[in-house]
């Protein structure tokens, strides 16, 4: 893994791994915008909860409705994960956007509006995926350079509670192109 120290005790992390298995305040999911939890990210989350995540998902999308692209949702994690929470994030479908800018755009939304959402519940560490880079199709490098924008500018203005920030990543293809995207920050 790479870990960029920001300041005093704050840490972001790139690892490989399963997000699942995380052990941290919240977990970010790669959703779409029905909260339909079928392949990738959103389907192992699912699964490691017992179908308790499609549940309550479920119950949000029956209450609030479906949400927009760039968009971020707290539902409980069920029982079954380390987690308490989860954090809802909806990145961009790349063919549907008109322009690496717009793409760029709406995952440095869905990433500042998952931190807001992580600040709220006073979380002290996070998980995120590398968000729209699988099902979603965006390219590794425009994703990770988005990503670590909006991590970066969030904690500049603001939370001195969430301290561990980490994106995990199952294939190695996804994690080298984070990684020397953190290594560049340094
Ligand atoms: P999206 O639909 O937003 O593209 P995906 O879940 O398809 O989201 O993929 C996002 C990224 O997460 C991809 O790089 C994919 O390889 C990776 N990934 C898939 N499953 C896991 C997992 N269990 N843990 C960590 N990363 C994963």
């Amino acid at each position: 893994s790479e870990t960029l120290s920001i300041n005093k005790g704050h840490k972001l992390t790139v690892k490989r791994g399963n997000i699942v298995e995380e052990d941290v305040d919240a977990i970010v999911n790669a959703a779409n915008s029905r909260l339909d939890h079928g392949a990738g990210v959103a389907g192992a989350l699912s699964k490691a909860s017992n179908g308790e995540l499609q549940r309550v998902s479920n119950a949000y999308i029956r209450n609030y409705g479906q949400l927009q692209v760039g968009e971020a949702a707290v539902t409980s994690a069920g029982g079954k994960l380390k987690c308490k929470r989860v954090i809802h994030a909806v990145g961009p479908i790349a063919h549907e956007v008109k322009s690496d800018l717009a793409c760029s755009q709406f995952i440095y939304q869905a990433i500042t509006n998952s931190l807001l959402e992580a600040e709220k519940m006073k979380a002290a560490s996070i998980s995120f995926p590398a968000l729209s880079t699988g099902i979603y199709a965006v390219k590794k490098s425009l994703a990770a350079d988005a990503i670590f924008q909006a991590i970066l500018k969030f904690h500049y203005t603001s939370s001195k509670v969430l301290t561990d920030i980490r994106i995990v990543i199952l294939d190695e293809d996804t994690y080298s192109v984070f990684a020397q995207h953190l290594l560049a920050i340094k």
